[in-house]
């Protein structure tokens, strides 16, 4: 008999919201933590597009990027 442990995982994932930076944006992006470089990328393109404003990959890392948990089971907190 095999015994199928199931574990409820947590995963952390990152999430950018626009909102924070520029009032009435309403872009939000989230990724998995080791996409971390992509959701940058895209943040400071939409940034630079939308509202004519360069951040460095930096500045929208200390500045914008939450951490969020995310649950497998699909609850929200
Ligand atoms: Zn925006």
């Amino acid at each position: 008999m095999t015994a199928n442990v199931h574990d409820e995982e947590t995963t952390t994932a990152l999430q950018v919201a626009c909102d924070t930076a520029v009032s009435g944006c309403v872009f939000t992006m989230r990724t998995e933590e080791n996409d971390r470089e992509r959701l940058l990328e895209i943040t400071r393109d939409h940034v630079a597009e939308q509202h004519g404003k360069d951040y460095t990959l930096e500045e929208i890392e200390e500045q914008h990027v939450e951490t969020v948990d995310v649950s497998t089971d699909g609850h929200d907190h």
